[in-house]
């Protein structure tokens, strides 16, 4: 049996395209791209060829404004730590409640070991930031705001762009994870005044354990990592040369199919909602119904656990991620779906350019019968919560999806 992936936010397949490229830098091309020989001239250009298809991609002013690193994780790490230590006379953080844990738990950490005060702005039911509590947060205390470009979990798109200019009036720095973003929709940096950004390349057909950190022209930065001179002192440490040509030629991919493919996934992702939603009662998509990754379908069951859908999903060969239900006994709830104020079990399907309608038809033949099954009847709820009180809709408890890809 073939698996259906539908589990794209969490990572992609590497584009065959993209082995191509980074096979000569795991064989022959080995060198050292620090190194001043034949061999090491060749990594070296291959880094500067990789970052100019970044550089394309994310529309930024000059391809001197990336450094790479090893994949989102470091790039929000080292875009926070840096401002702290650039503007030492600033303790604040703005963030939101629904960042990756990238973020969260380096604020978390720092609140704990550092004079730093952490705002998290709060999301309403569809997901979307309370812009009138971000406005409120910014003052010339705050040294960085770190706010996601689109949520990972349901796909809810932030106004990025806007948010950076509101942080520009009090002299704080505007820092984007763009991990779910890059790839997926067109930007044009240097237009914005987005002041760091951090992407992935496995989200979008490049390999793992590769990323970069923009960095806007004029913007100071403190390496994270310290020791050689790589990445003009910003990021210490040999060149991951094979995944940087990876990384390089999936941004050129991603970019060239970009118009085409975001038309065709958008319209695998409705195809896919509109038939749960006709198919399966009680089901309700989580995130802002506007603002919305194209590829990002994230639904809610009344009275039933994510999780046991995932596994019977699974067993079928669709491989997707799942968000367990609110009621107390069953896994804990994902932070993001529990500051919507969401209380069922939820799935995420995620779609990337490799899907096609087989897929979409193959989960709505077998989803109906599997939440039918699984979905406990009213009567069932456990002693001392009524019921409706474990139906939790919105504003009632939590749910989950435990996945923080
Ligand atoms: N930020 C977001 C929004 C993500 O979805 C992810 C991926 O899981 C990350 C950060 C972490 O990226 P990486 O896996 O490259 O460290």
């Amino acid at each position: 049996m073939s698996v259906v992936y539908l589990d794209n936010n969490a990572t992609t397949r590497v584009d065959p395209g993209v082995v191509q490229a980074m096979l000569p830098f795991l064989t022959d091309q080995f060198g050292n791209p620090s190194s001043a020989h034949g061999l090491g001239t060749l990594a070296g250009a291959a880094l500067r060829n990789a970052r100019r298809q970044l550089q394309a991609l994310i529309g930024a002013e000059s391809d001197d404004e990336i450094t790479f690193t090893s994949g989102g994780t470091e790039s929000d790490n080292a875009a926070i730590l840096s401002a702290l230590e650039v503007i030492p006379d600033r303790t604040e953080i703005v963030t939101s409640v629904v960042e990756h844990p990238a973020v969260l738990t380096l604020c978390a950490h720092l609140e704990r070991t550092r004079r730093v005060k952490v705002h998290r702005i709060p999301v309403d039911r569809h997901g979307r930031l309370d812009i009138e509590a971000y406005r409120a947060t910014l003052t010339p205390n705050v040294a960085i705001v770190s706010i996601m470009w689109a949520n990972n979990e349901t796909g809810t798109i932030f106004p990025v762009a806007k948010l950076a200019e509101l942080a520009k009036e009090v002299g704080a720095l505007f820092h984007t994870d763009a991990v779910q973003a890059v790839g997926k929709l067109p930007m044009n940096l240097k237009s914005t005044a987005i002041d760091m950004l951090s992407l992935s390349s496995h989200k979008f057909h490049g390999p793992k354990g590769v990323g970069a950190l923009f960095v806007k022209r004029g913007v100071p930065f403190h390496s994270l990592i310290k020791g050689g001179h790589q990445e003009r002192d910003r990021r210490a440490g040999t060149e991951n040369t094979p995944g940087i040509v990876g990384l390089g030629r999936a941004a050129e991919l991603a970019l060239k199919f970009m118009d085409a493919e975001t038309t065709r996934i958008k319209w695998l992702r409705d195809r896919l909602e509109n038939g749960v939603l006709q198919r399966v009662p009680n089901s309700f998509v989580n995130g802002d119904p506007l603002e919305r990754l194209p590829n990002t379908l994230n639904i809610a069951f009344e009275r039933i656990e994510g999780d046991g859908i995932l596994h019977l999903l699974d067993r079928m060969g669709i491989a997707c991620s799942s968000g367990p239900a609110c009621t107390s006994g069953y896994p804990e709830p994902s932070h993001v779906l529990r500051a919507m104020n969401i209380a069922h079990g939820a799935v995420r399907f995620s779609f990337s350019r490799d899907n096609d309608q087989d897929d979409v038809d193959r989960v709505l033949e077998v989803l109906p019968a599997i939440v039918d099954k699984l979905r406990e009847p009213l009567s069932s709820a456990p002693e001392g919560r009524s019921a409706e009180d474990r139906q939790c809709g919105p504003g009632l408890s939590a749910g989950s999806t435990g996945d923080h890809s």
